[in-house]
């Protein structure tokens, strides 16, 4: 059971390639981070894996446990398993939190079968509490008026509600005060399972500091341009990124 990518090239409308042969194997059971630059291709990544718009692949693949997904739209791919959370979280106005996540999980059921309301409000206020949400959440639209600190909670509760197979976080540059980023982490953490590969994408090593994952890679120009242990994501830390420099290909 794995998150396969192969040889990922991909590029943008007008035909700048963004990524350059990407691989990656995140096998289920698995926490993998992607480190870089701004501007190395790490969102991009994200996003043709969870099927936005706007993005070409032109050679390559993707596999989700032997499935190539790459075929699939975003809904699709997100009835899948996959789970894109974070960058730019959308605002739902008119849908409350409650029910906005009701009806994701309600899309998985067979026809016919419906979400059993008691049990549903019983799992997502245990799930709040363990975020420290306010039960007053559930009645506001989401994400509107939300602070970065909300948005990043309430999408940590869809991903916890939804319990994806394959969960890729995207870390926004502007960050979280460390309240809320431990928090986040907490949700993460709880979350891991040996059924359930994750990928955090981050710029800044803060965050690994909560969630220590298996293996830590870095993205340079389009590529992974190195793969180590969670010791990388600390070298690079004290590095710096100018030293890709001497790895990235020309
Ligand atoms: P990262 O997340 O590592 O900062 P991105 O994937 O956001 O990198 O961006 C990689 C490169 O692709 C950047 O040069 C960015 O400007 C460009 N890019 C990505 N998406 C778009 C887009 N939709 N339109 C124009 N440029 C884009
Ligand atoms: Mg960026
Ligand atoms: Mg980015």
């Amino acid at each position: 059971m794995s998150l396969v990518i192969t040889d990922l090239h991909a590029q943008l409308e007008d035909g700048t390639e963004i990524l350059k042969g990407v691989s990656l194997e995140i096998p289920a059971g698995e926490v993998h981070a992607i480190m870089g630059p701004n501007g190395s291709g790490k969102s991009t990544l994200s996003k043709v894996i969870a099927g936005h718009e706007g993005y070409e692949v032109t050679a390559g693949s993707v596999t989700l446990d032997g499935e190539d997904i790459l075929e699939m739209g975003i809904d699709e791919r997100s009835r899948a398993g996959i789970f894109l959370a974070f960058q730019y979280p959308a605002e739902v106005p008119g849908v409350s939190n409650a029910n906005f996540i009701r009806a994701a999980l309600q899309a998985r059921l067979p026809k016919g079968e419906e979400i059993d309301a008691v049990g549903y409000y019983k799992s997502l206020y245990d799930k709040m509490d363990l975020l420290e949400m306010d039960r007053k959440f559930t009645g506001r639209a989401v994400n509107e008026g939300f602070s970065g600190g909300e948005k990043k909670r309430n999408e940590i509760l869809q991903m916890l509600m939804l319990e994806p197979k394959y969960c890729i976080m995207d870390e926004t540059d502007s960050g979280l005060d460390i309240d809320a980023l431990k928090i986040v982490a907490k949700g993460v953490n709880a979350m891991r399972s040996p059924d359930r590969g994750m990928l955090l994408i981050t710029h800044y090593q803060r965050l690994l500091d909560y969630i220590k994952p298996d293996v830590v890679h870095v993205m340079s120009a389009g590529r992974i341009v190195k793969t180590g242990g969670p010791d990388l994501a600390l070298e690079l830390e004290e590095k710096g990124y100018d030293f890709l420099k001497e790895l990235a290909p020309a």
